[in-house]
């Protein structure tokens, strides 16, 4: 019996914003081993961590909002059985905490420690931090969370013939969409207080009683590095933005999206970086590489840091919150160009593909192109091209 295959036209490829696009720009070649090759990386703590700590804020506000245990919370008493909730589920799916010494797994203390105390490591004290720094001026503000996106475009391709569909879907997870209109019960709300000293917010909203929407995304990773002279257009800093602007085209062709005014990143790991965050961090300040001014004591700690555990730095609580919060201005000329910087990776992705399937070898198909950090991180630095051979080009098949 011949089978029947799906026409072409129904053959939509689907791209996920985080999974996919940021994936393809951290390093192409990375991706096609990890993504299309489905080798999964042998030391995912940040995969790790990204999924844990969405799970835990999700948790937290569904108890907030059964409970509404005031803030701030006890670790031990009001988070720590959300963490273990957590883990637990992502145990059952093969997902193990990377390394005691970041976190104490929930098995550790089933079966080792029972009726102990669970030792509270970097990562439990930045879950801590987030709930009693964030969540309790978050959760009053949150609407809805892990809301699903999905939106069709058209597929930008440089070869008509040979393109695989006439379009490609693009979905996404919004973390947390808030809801809100001026109103005074808001006014001792440290993130209202954040968007207010935004120009762009106050001009538009702050006379308006109409409810609109901001879109809300954690990333479990310290703020990127930010260059205002530079700014070019490969920066982990860009596609932070492109990524909450593509949510707000997606969200706001759902039927019950209100006006989207404003998004907000959070970058966790500003609330207590591990040490090797804060190396970075201090080679950002003393290069200008940021957009947060900070206070004279912080400015000198960091400075004379050691860069040793032992020696860490305490730092103050402004310059945690104000490096951990990111406010992105929503329009419609920067959500245009986001989507079109999106199709080009789009159509990179499938040029690559394309070249793959006709035969060009993995290495020649995708470019190795990631930065010092992830090329530490991967696991395929031993025989990716950017070790061996330095004049790699990206290669087209005529
Ligand atoms: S070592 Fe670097 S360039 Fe090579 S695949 Fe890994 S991330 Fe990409």
């Amino acid at each position: 019996m011949k089978l029947s295959t799906k026409s072409n036209e129904h053959n939509i490829p689907e791209y996920s914003l985080t999974g996919d696009l940021l994936s393809f720009l951290t390093c192409s070649l990375q991706y096609r081993y990890q993504n299309k090759g489905a080798l999964p990386p042998s030391r995912p703590l940040q995969l790790w961590f990204g999924e844990f700590i969405h799970g835990v804020m999700e948790e937290a506000y569904t108890q907030w909002t059964l409970k509404k245990t005031k803030f701030p919370w006890d670790w031990l008493k009001d988070i720590r059985p959300i963490e273990e909730k957590i883990d637990r589920r992502m145990q059952a799916r093969g997902l193990y905490p990377p390394n005691p010494k970041y976190f104490t797994p929930y098995r550790d203390v089933a079966e080792e420690t029972y009726n102990e105390v669970p030792p509270k490591r970097i990562i439990s004290t930045r879950i801590e931090n987030s709930i009693n720094l964030w969540g309790k001026h978050l959760f009053p503000l949150m609407d809805s969370a892990e809301v699903l996106i999905k939106g069709l475009r058209k597929m930008p391709s440089e070869d008509e013939i040979n393109k695989r569909s006439e379009f490609y879907c693009v979905n996404g997870v919004i973390d947390v969409i808030s809801s809100l209109k001026m109103s005074s019960s808001l006014k001792d709300n440290l993130i209202i207080e954040y968007l207010e000293k935004e120009e762009f917010y106050n001009e538009n909203h702050l006379n308006s009683e109409e409810e609109y929407e901001i879109i809300i995304d954690y990333k479990g990773m310290k703020r990127p590095k930010y260059d205002n002279k530079t700014l070019e257009n490969k920066s982990t800093w860009n596609y932070h933005e492109w990524q909450i602007l593509t949510y707000n085209w997606l969200r706001s062709r759902q039927n019950n999206s209100k006006k989207i005014i404003a998004g907000i990143i959070f970058y966790l790991n500003e609330l207590l970086p591990s040490n090797e965050d804060l190396l970075v961090i201090k080679r950002d300040i003393i290069n200008g590489k940021t957009d947060v001014e900070i206070s004279e004591e912080d400015r000198e700690l960091i400075e004379n840091w050691d860069g040793t555990e032992e020696n860490f730095p305490k730092l103050s609580d402004s310059f945690k919150l104000d490096r951990s919060i990111r406010i992105v201005e929503i329009n419609k000329n920067k959500t245009d160009e986001a989507l079109s910087e999106f199709d080009e990776v789009v159509k990179n992705i499938e040029k690559s593909t394309l070249n793959e399937s006709k035969g060009k070898s993995i290495k020649n198909s995708w470019r190795a192109d990631g930065d010092n950090r992830t090329c530490d991180a991967c696991d395929f630095k031993n025989f990716c091209n950017k070790q061996g051979d330095n004049s790699f080009k990206f290669l087209t098949i005529p």
